[in-house]
């Protein structure tokens, strides 16, 4: 999945700053209030600008990682040895990996290679220095390689309580390569902890031993998980495909059954519709009592921190029904306009919900009000994040795209429209160019046409 990594921006849900730098941004969100709380994990607010956008990987196969991650609750700091291996078939002779500098890296082993070079590299918008490790190998190696990386850090401040200690999509706490943040990867994470502390990751344990737990998965580079702590309630519902409920620091209460049943119909909804072609089998939601916004994870997961977390609340329901959908809708670059296939379809998957539902008048209103945003923004077709606020990146790539997708469905009808939705998901779409083929082929090239003018108007 190409999502990009770092600094993300949380929401949180008072205050109003319009016109923060984007430094600013990441730690106190909620530019308008009426927007509190669609955050996921695409919603990242630094980058790397050291290399072309869309670099082709020459690789052939997939690369594969393998972290060892040890974790001290107390101190709320870990150790993570780890190895970023390429396959035999894949030519690459320049390997990059970024590591937020917050973290202190200890050691680089890489194999035959060159000297690795480590550089400082800054990303845009003033964030934190990125360490920058360069490894480089002579042509056509044929041999698997691997660069493995030791450093430690510290969990920052939102991602424990007195209750628990994670690491997740948003923690910062993984390499990635330049701009490939959200690469999918296949993984294997073996947790140590205390003894006494338990751990919980979006996949059941491999393996499990005293004070060890290993997970094996594929997902995208940065979204590793691993929750540690003395104790999770859990509670899984009875119906196909199952929901988890993990939380810490409080048994589960009323409104988290609320929220497993709106999980479940959700689910059910999207498996039906958007989701028929590839439909979710699994899926948790992590309440670690934090408050740090909520967002999606490739891995079939969310985490929802907001203390008061309530669906019986439109907003509220709408976050959900919103991250659940980001199983499908992640595989367009967290870099540019392609973002749009990200929030755009995962903002209307939940409208779409919200008035399957029966909510019909909720629909119109939230679609009212994400228009009303909308007046004045450049096109959503080649729009550059970058060279905008945070919030206009919102108005464009999330209501924008969302007020298109809803002038789609209205112009192909909503039997067409799912369909488009559904292959779509199913193939995994990553450009627009892609989607636009799409729409052609199911609607017919007058639609495609007319949808490109709508992007580029
Ligand atoms: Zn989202």
């Amino acid at each position: 999945m190409l999502r990009a990594a770092f600094p993300r921006r949380q929401n949180q849900r008072s205050g109003l700053q319009a016109d923060l730098p984007f430094r600013l941004m990441q730690q106190c969100v909620a530019w308008q209030p009426h927007l509190i709380r669609q955050v996921c994990f695409r919603e990242i607010s630094s980058v790397t600008l050291d290399g072309p956008l869309r670099t082709a990987s020459p690789a052939l196969a997939t690369p594969i990682l393998q972290v060892q991650l040890q974790v001290d609750p107390i101190t709320h700091s870990f150790t993570c040895r780890y190895r970023f291996t390429l396959p035999a078939s894949d030519t690459t002779s320049v390997v990059r990996l970024n590591l937020n500098s917050h973290l202190k890296l200890q050691q680089v082993l890489a194999p035959r290679a060159g000297q690795p070079r480590i550089t400082s590299v800054v990303p845009g918008y003033g964030n934190d220095t990125l360490h920058q490790i360069q490894v480089r190998y002579a042509p056509n190696p044929r041999r698997s390689r691997y660069i493995e990386l030791v450093y430690t850090g510290k969990i920052g401040e939102g991602y424990y309580t007195d209750h628990v200690n994670f690491l997740s999509g948003h923690s910062e706490w993984l390499p990635y390569r330049p701009y490939q943040e959200y690469e999918v990867l296949p993984y294997k994470l073996t947790v140590q902890v205390p003894p006494g502390y338990q751990v919980r990751s979006t996949v059941r344990p491999s393996q499990q031993k005293a004070g060890r737990w290993t997970f094996q998965g594929t997902t995208s580079a940065i979204e590793l998980t691993a929750f540690v702590a003395k104790q999770f309630y859990e509670t899984v519902s009875a119906v196909s495909p199952p929901i988890t409920l993990v939380k810490t620091g409080a048994p589960l209460a009323r409104t988290d059954s609320v929220m497993l049943r709106q999980g479940e119909v959700i689910t059910a909804f999207y498996n039906r519709t958007i989701g028929r072609q590839d439909p979710i089998t699994r899926f948790t939601i992590f309440l670690p009592g934090t408050n740090r916004g909520a967002y999606g994870l490739l891995d079939d997961a969310t985490i929802i921190t907001y203390p008061d977390f309530d669906v019986a609340k439109t907003e509220d329901l709408l976050v959900l029904a919103h991250e659940i959908s980001h199983k499908w809708w992640g595989y367009g670059s967290f870099h540019d306009e392609t973002d749009w296939l990200n929030e755009a379809f995962a903002t209307y998957s939940s409208l779409l919900y919200l008035q399957a539902s029966g909510d019909e008048a909720g629909y119109q209103k939230e679609l009212n009000r994400l228009a009303q945003t909308t007046t004045g923004t450049p096109p959503l077709w080649g729009f550059d994040r970058y060279k905008y606020e945070y919030p206009m990146h919102r108005r464009v790539i999330y209501n924008k795209g969302t007020g298109i997708l809803h002038a789609l469905r209205t112009r192909i009808g909503n039997a067409q429209f799912l369909q488009l939705l559904a292959t779509s998901a199913a193939r995994k779409t990553s450009t627009t160019t892609e989607f636009l083929q799409l729409v052609e082929q199911v609607a017919g090239p007058e639609t495609s046409v007319w949808l490109l003018a709508e992007l580029k108007r």
